[in-house]
């Protein structure tokens, strides 16, 4: 029996992707071996590798004018290709402070040119998102970064900010192929696939080609995107096995009927959680207008009933709700692969729990 999986990350996978995965492992199309075992420049890996890139053009309705690459370390990583890459003499890189995600983003580009904050919800503990108005974006940004979902602390942006004539960037990694995004608004999204795209170690890069090109060629050839962009992500060899599931995952999404489908089932999931844990006895972590289609975070009213709802939900069979460690409380993180018999099952849990105490 599969668990109710509600891990922040790595995450839950579609069923149906790990069954097609456990098929094919011995016997990939014939070969008499797994995709991991096979050569990244011979011709079936080169079919998942491009047809994962296809998938992902046509789910996210990526236009011609942008790359999508394939890159390693996480969305870590990109915290330091950003500036590395984008950075401008001169100019800074502007943040916006929505989280843990979004301070360590800058952090990084600190470390290799100009960053500057340009709204920090830190003073709230994180618990909304700003309005356009509350952004003051410079006369003159390299870049304006932000994190369209807080994984940790539960908030997510649900519009696109107005920062006009700046290069937008976005980490994505929590709420990526959720719902539709107009693609076209952005300089660059980089993505970890760990939430809701496949498992850990291959992260997604969507990046203007004008703005790839903005690097220097003088960067190490493995930290410039315009260098993985040429090399179609076939630099060195890619983390093959994670981007075939990744294939499979976005097969998955295209079969149930893509972003729309996605995010309508979404908010479902969604609503029926925040509709427990509105009331008395739970407390909801992020302010209406903010909350997350993604983590929803919560807590008790009464803080020391947390233990035995942690114990409640392992004899269910209920699993990864103990909150980040930073915010404490309670977090359910129902990405595209958590089933609605999952968030149900939650709710029960919640409604019986609440009556029993
Ligand atoms: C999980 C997460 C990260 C970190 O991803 P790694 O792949 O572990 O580097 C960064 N940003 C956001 C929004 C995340 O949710």
């Amino acid at each position: 029996m599969r668990s109710h999986n509600f891990s922040a990350g790595p995450s839950a996978l579609p069923t149906a992707v790990l069954e097609r995965a456990q098929t094919e492992m011995l016997d990939f199309q014939g070969t008499g071996m797994s995709v991991m075992e096979m050569s990244h420049r011979g011709p079936l890996y080169a079919a998942e590798h491009f047809d994962a890139i296809a998938n992902l053009r046509k789910l996210l309705d990526i236009p011609d004018a942008y790359d999508v690459l394939f890159a390693t370390g996480g969305a870590r990583t990109q915290f330091a290709l950003v500036p590395y890459n984008l950075g401008l003499p001169g100019r800074s890189g502007e943040y916006i402070l929505t989280g843990t995600w979004s301070e360590g983003a800058l952090n990084e580009a600190g470390k290799l040119t100009s960053a500057r904050t340009i709204w920090s919800g830190e003073a709230d503990g994180y618990r909304r998102i700003p309005s356009d108005e509350e952004i003051r974006v410079g006369p003159e940004p390299a870049y304006v970064h932000y994190t369209s979902n807080n994984t940790i602390y539960g908030t997510q942006f649900h519009r696109i900010p107005q920062v006009s004539g700046a290069p937008l960037v976005c980490d994505m990694s929590s709420d990526i192929l959720s719902k539709p995004i107009d693609v076209s608004r952005f300089g660059l999204i980089y993505a970890g696939a760990q939430k809701n795209m496949g498992p850990s170690g291959v992260t997604v890069v969507i990046g203007n080609k004008e703005l790839l090109d903005r690097a220097d060629p003088e960067l190490p050839e493995m930290w410039s995107y315009a260098r993985i962009a040429s090399n179609d992500s076939l630099l060195n060899t890619p983390p093959t096995f994670p981007i075939y599931l990744l294939k499979l995952v976005t097969d998955w999404l295209v079969e149930l009927g893509g972003r729309e489908a996605m995010a309508e089932r979404n908010r479902r999931k969604a609503a029926l959680l925040y509709d427990a844990i509105d009331g008395d006895f739970y407390r909801p972590h992020a302010d209406s207008g903010s909350r997350s289609m993604m983590n929803v975070t919560f807590k008790i009213h009464d803080p020391s009933l947390e233990p035995a709802f942690l114990a409640a939900c392992e004899e269910r069979r209920i699993i990864g709700v103990r909150g980040h460690r930073s915010v404490g409380g309670l977090r359910a993180s129902i990405y595209n692969a958590v089933p609605r018999s999952s968030v149900e099952a939650l709710v029960e849990l919640m409604n019986d729990f609440r009556r029993e105490s």
